[in-house]
């Protein structure tokens, strides 16, 4: 049964992915089921989503709420849900506005325009310059990509949008060296996900926001995966008591609802006027009323409580692994959100995992990426840490 539907899915699919061989059926807590009932421990939380597990009654009991009462409305009409979970967001992130998108992705491309516009109010040419950070990861469509500093991305798709430059992640003076008069705004990712789960030092993000202070640069956070709580504060930057003027935000935000969010300063988001930017979906009523139930919940169950318990007995356990075996290079990463480097491709270690019931997932070829829903215990973690050694040992090296 199981392969059927893989052949189906490669005959009408577009061949985007290489997909693991299985078919995933059900969820409950932290575990996932294929097609034939096969159980496993999921460590991947469907790439840094499902922050609150499978199964949570109390969302999907909101959903379902929601389907029944009003699925959409458009932007043309206020709705209660966005009002609610924008206020949530706005105090939690300390942002003064939001506008909601459908995917991480839209959230990029608002929070590139709302730069530019901010530039274009304030000097009344359009010709600014974004500096991104190489290795970043920023999303799919061309605006996203254009931001994205990772090659293999890209290539294909040029020309992308102009106005972009450059600098390494980590080092001041390469983004410093990128400054020009013309620089809008500067964005990274607080911790670098797909990247292969790098933290920004302390000196690095607190230099770059000086930097963007002196000179009225914008500087863009991107949230996308290291927020919602993965690095055990609801917001990455809030680790480095630095705050953005603007930052995007998706993935755990719905935790499984495809939602998205730019929010801006009021001084950056006056910027925007009527016209400037508009969505259908975005904001309606069935995918706000799961934001607003994710920030109720991450409060009623004290999960940022949880993250920093289970964090750093997450990490206590990958530096044990790590100085176990010598071709594990470095362990990286915050709360939970870490990531093993090893000496060469981790596809097999992954693959063997598969079959021992573990779901993890890779970052770049050799980083094998640890995202687990927030809701994780102790017991979880030493479980993934037992399988994840027995195929370690089982490796052909
Ligand atoms: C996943 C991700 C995106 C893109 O989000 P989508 O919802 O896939 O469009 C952007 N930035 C970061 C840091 C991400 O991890």
């Amino acid at each position: 049964m199981m392969k059927q539907y893989i052949e189906e899915a490669d005959n009408v699919l577009m061949h985007t992915y290489n997909r693991f061989q299985i078919v995933l059926e059900k969820g409950e807590g932290v575990y996932l089921y294929d097609m034939d009932g096969k159980k496993y421990l999921d460590f991947a939380a469907g790439i840094a989503v499902f922050a609150l597990g499978y199964g949570n009654n109390e969302y999907n009991d909101a959903l379902k709420c929601q389907i029944d009462k009003l699925l959409h409305t458009s932007n043309l009409y206020y709705n209660i849900p966005s009002i609610e979970a924008a206020k949530k967001l706005a105090k939690e992130s300390g942002m003064d506005r939001v506008f909601f998108t459908n995917s991480g992705t839209e959230a990029i491309e608002g929070a590139v325009k709302l730069a530019r516009k901010y530039y274009y109010k304030k000097h009344g040419i359009s010709d600014s310059v974004i500096i991104s950070m190489n290795h970043s990861f920023h999303g799919r469509s061309m605006g996203a990509l254009s931001v994205t500093g990772t090659k293999k991305y890209r290539e294909a798709f040029e020309p992308l949008i102009g106005g972009v430059v450059f600098a390494d992640f980590n080092d001041f003076n390469s983004v410093k060296a990128q400054i020009c008069d013309k620089t809008c705004a500067i964005i990274m990712e607080p911790v670098q996900g797909e990247g292969g789960l790098y933290p920004a030092t302390r000196d690095f993000i607190e230099g770059v926001r000086k930097l963007c202070d002196e000179k009225d640069i914008l500087l863009i956070f991107d949230e996308i995966q290291c927020g919602m709580g993965r690095t055990g504060k609801m917001f990455a930057y809030q680790q480095y008591g630095v705050k953005p003027d603007i930052m995007t935000s998706a993935k755990s935000l719905g935790c499984g609802v495809p939602v998205g969010a730019f929010a801006a300063s009021e001084k950056v988001a006056s910027a925007f006027e009527p016209g400037d930017h508009g969505t259908t979906y975005g904001g309606n009523p069935f995918a706000t009323a799961a934001v607003g139930k994710v920030f109720d919940l991450f409060e009623a169950d004290q999960v940022l409580k949880k993250v920093n318990e289970t964090g750093p007995y997450l990490f206590d356990k990958l530096e044990e692994l790590t100085k176990r075996y010598d071709f594990i290079l470095e362990h990286r990463g915050m709360g939970l959100m870490q990531g093993l480097e090893f000496k060469f491709p981790v596809k097999d270690i992954v693959l063997k995992a598969m079959e021992k019931g573990l779901i993890i997932i890779s970052a770049g070829t050799n980083v094998i990426r640890f995202v687990p829903p927030l809701v994780i215990s102790k017991e979880h973690i030493d479980e993934m840490s037992d399988i994840l050694e027995q195929c370690i040992k089982e490796l052909d090296l």
